[in-house]
């Protein structure tokens, strides 16, 4: 049987990606230490194949067994949350980057960094392909993310180079589905919040930046096809279709059937102005493509979360 470790499994991408992995038939030991996700993710899951270790993976790591991949999916991921944990989050980047890297050496396993689009800072070519470095701000409130992404990136095509580990780097772009948490402070799961209890949106600037919103049954899939795949470069995962944060708003109000009206509110600082993937590698070398649209996608969100999840009373 294949085994699969997962960090951040108890997360919001991790805990689908868990669900995927034992759908396929594979074993997965989920590695988290619950610094932003939930038991309340997992707490479904009934299989025989299926562990959970409550770990701080900037700690030593150790796993029993057999490995024969490893997602590694550990790190904050919200604004919010890193702004809380700035140092914890470089060092997710860097310390346990490297410790998961060593479990795939010791264990010859494929490794899969989960990356973001966020390497590419607010980016000067649209949309974004991989060969583009970025225009990354290092010093500003997001770059201890954005910073600890790359690093993670470089030390991930080290130890493929030099150590010879069969390593993958996934670039995800914006992805929103159930079990993502009410008061993340990300795009989606706030206006849902708002939707749904009639407040106000509240929209950053003029709502004229932009975004892409992949659903996650889709961007799981695409992280199982690119770690089963032989390919060591970096791949963007995400949706092409890009929106205004004011048609998102929109969208969102019509979906959920909300009386709310739109607020406008300051800019965050070094918030990107435009975020579109370009997935023809994606397309080429996985034959991966997103195949749920934004209203669909939303009213999933909707009808699987729940009225307590999308408004913050159940974590
Ligand atoms: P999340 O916060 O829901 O999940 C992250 C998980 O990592 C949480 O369960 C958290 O408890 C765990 N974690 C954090 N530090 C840890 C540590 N030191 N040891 C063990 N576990 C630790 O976030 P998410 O949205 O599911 O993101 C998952 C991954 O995908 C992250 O690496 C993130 O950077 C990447 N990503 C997500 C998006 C997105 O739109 N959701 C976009 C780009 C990249």
């Amino acid at each position: 049987m294949t085994t699969c470790v997962v960090t951040g499994g108890a997360g919001f991408v991790g805990s689908h990606l868990c669900d995927l992995l034992l759908e396929k038939g594979h074993a997965v030991v989920c590695i988290d230490n619950l610094d932003t996700g939930s038991l309340e993710n997992i707490k479904h899951i009934r299989s025989g194949h299926f562990r959970f270790v409550n770990q701080d993976i900037t700690e030593e790591v150790h796993v029993d067994g057999d490995v024969d991949f490893v997602y590694h999916l550990a790190s904050p991921a919200s604004p919010i949350d890193y702004a809380r944990l700035p140092l914890h989050t470089l060092k997710v980047g860097a310390q346990g980057t490297w410790h998961m890297l060593g479990v795939a050496k010791f264990k010859r396993a494929r490794f899969l960094l989960a990356s973001t689009s966020e390497v590419y800072g607010d980016p000067q070519v649209h949309p974004q392909e991989e060969s583009y470095w970025g225009h990354v701000n290092p010093i500003g409130p997001r770059g201890v993310y954005d910073e600890a992404k790359r690093y993670a990136e470089a030390l991930t095509m080290a130890y493929h180079r030099q150590q010879g580990v069969d390593t993958s780097i996934v670039r995800i772009f914006n992805t929103y589905g159930p079990r993502m948490r009410a008061h993340d402070g990300r795009a989606i799961p706030t206006f849902l919040r708002q939707a749904v209890q009639d407040q106000p949106l509240t929209v950053f600037g003029d709502g004229s930046q932009t975004r892409s919103f992949c659903f996650v049954d889709d961007l799981v899939r695409g992280l199982v096809n690119l770690a089963e795949s032989d390919e060591h470069l970096p791949v963007n995962i995400g949706n092409p279709d890009e929106y205004t944060l004011l048609q998102l708003a929109n969208a969102v109000i019509e979906v959920s059937n909300s009386n709310s009206k739109i607020v406008f509110e300051p800019l965050p600082v070094d918030d990107p102005q435009i975020r579109q993937p370009d997935i023809t590698r994606a397309r080429e070398i996985l034959g991966w493509k997103p195949e749920v649209g934004l209203t669909e996608g939303l009213r999933k969100t909707i009808e699987l979360s729940g009225r307590d999840r999308l408004t913050g009373i159940t974590a």
